[in-house]
């Protein structure tokens, strides 16, 4: 297996059904997987526990760190069930939602969500089944709404309740989250992932939880979310364009746009982001995607996001390692091509100014000037090594760290390669320890040039404040 990938943005892959014994994880690795995804909208404990103790096992026969996400379901919003099973609506009839438990039939059905019907106001719009059938309130009440269908067509028992415009009051982690979280933290997840964010407070609630245990993803899949934007991005650690929600959530035609938005506010803050979602959809059931599924994750490796994700076709498809292997051709190619730097450059943050930035801004600059080989950066949170991704470099950047959890959190970052490795004592073990590291890895030939950055003293928790040009 290869010590190291040649390309800098990362591909995140589901775990589930087609992808579950030790042979599919490690093939899925070496096709280019980054980062694993455990989806616990589905599977038990045990199947999720099974796959970590394989991934940490892969870690140490690969010698590579391995970033785990979970992804936890949050308040997915659910109708009752029918005496029936299933009913037929049909656009122009009225339609009544209630919290009265008693199976439905063409006329109402239970909305177990006092919390909706708080938040409902004549005009508003519910979306059932995936946006598949759409109503629109006439009037309601703290217990129930009469509605007109819009768009019909068949219901069934506890399909999903998508409402777009309203803010709902409902906690980001319901009581099977709640279990899901301390089961994943006790596991050693790296990631966490939150379902249907809405407003900076639900990412504060998660991390007193997770009490630094795991850094958080916030999965942007509601438009109330995208009102509360920078606030969000500046609470969280990473963040997941979750188009397939926001797609029912919005028009089609909007989620273009607000991707660009949310990859290019991420950039500037320097948080990852991930663009996930029916990205290679056909290959579930297909050896090959469409020109337009290869298109959509081109462009989002143009835009320069940290990640690109694969769900059902590496969980539950007939092709997983395929999807990857895919992912993995699109992206090096992008990156080969002349415009993607001219691209990629088109959004630049400035530097903060702090003595990380600052530094981090100038092993850009230095890096360039000189043709170095990598960028090394020595790291305990991985903060700086962060900022380093920011800059978007030309060069590969390693993280070089005595802590594996940063290790392993930084392998979601664009362009980075962690390694973990013992703390440096002196100046010159810094040196050392950085040209071995890239030599070994693979980043660098003898007589290359590289560029350092570490904090000095070494082993006093401080900020970067310095930067060294070496030899190899
Ligand atoms: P999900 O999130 O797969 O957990 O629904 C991603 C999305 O909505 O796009
Ligand atoms: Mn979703």
């Amino acid at each position: 297996m290869t010590m190291r990938r040649q390309r800098c943005a990362k591909i995140v892959a589901t775990l589930g059904p087609a992808s579950s014994t030790a042979e599919q994880i490690r093939a899925l690795f070496a096709a280019g997987a980054d980062v694993f995804r455990l989806n616990f909208s589905h599977g038990e404990h045990a199947d999720h526990a099974e796959r970590v103790k394989i991934l940490r096992a892969l870690e140490q026969e690969t010698g590579r760190p391995i970033a785990i996400m979970m992804d936890l379901q949050g308040p997915k919003l659910r109708i009752g069930t029918f005496q029936n099973g299933r009913i037929e609506l049909h656009a122009g009839r009225h339609f009544n939602l209630d919290l009265d438990k008693a199976p439905g039939d063409d006329k109402r059905v239970c909305l177990p969500h006092p919390e909706i019907f708080k938040a409902l106001h004549p005009g508003d719009a519910l979306l059932l089944d995936d946006g598949k059938i759409r109503l629109k309130v006439l009037s309601c009440d703290a217990k129930s709404a009469e509605t007109e269908v819009i768009s019909g067509g068949p219901l069934s028992d506890r399909k999903g309740v998508n409402v777009p415009n309203a803010l709902l009051d409902l906690s980001p982690l319901t009581d099977k989250d709640r279990r899901d979280l301390q089961f994943g933290l006790d596991q050693g997840v790296d990631w966490v992932a939150l379902s249907f964010v809405q407003r900076p407070e639900d990412i504060a609630e998660a991390r007193k939880l997770i009490a630094g245990r795991a850094t958080i993803i916030a999965k942007l899949e509601k438009p109330s979310a995208i009102k509360h934007l920078d606030a969000i991005i500046e609470q969280t650690d990473a963040v997941m364009v979750a188009r397939g929600d926001l797609g029912v959530e919005m028009a089609p035609e909007d989620v273009p746009p607000m991707q660009k938005r949310i990859v290019r506010a991420c950039r500037m803050a320097g948080k990852p982001v991930i663009v996930a979602t029916q990205m290679l959809e056909s290959m579930i059931t297909a050896p090959a995607p469409t020109r337009a599924e290869v298109s959509d994750v081109a462009t989002a490796v143009y835009d320069g996001a940290d990640a690109v994700m694969l769900s059902a076709e590496s969980a539950a498809g007939q092709y997983p390692v395929d999807s990857v292997a895919m992912m993995n051709r699109i992206i090096a190619r992008v990156e080969r091509d002349d415009l993607y730097r001219t691209i990629l450059d088109a959004v630049h943050g400035t530097p903060d100014a702090t003595s990380p930035d600052a530094i981090t801004a100038a092993a850009r600059s230095v890096a360039e000037t000189i043709g170095a080989a990598a960028i090394v950066t020595y790291t305990t949170s991985g903060s700086t090594t962060l900022r380093a991704s920011r800059e978007r470099p030309p060069v590969p950047i390693l993280c070089l760290t005595a802590s594996q959890a940063t290790a392993r959190r930084l392998v979601l970052a664009w362009g980075v390669h962690p390694v973990p490795m013992r703390d440096v004592r002196s100046f010159s073990d810094m040196v050392q320890s950085a040209q071995a590291v890239t030599l070994r890895e693979g980043f660098a030939h003898k007589d290359d040039k590289i560029v350092i950055t570490a904090g000095v003293p070494f082993g006093t928790p401080g900020a970067t404040n310095v930067l060294r040009i070496a030899r190899v």
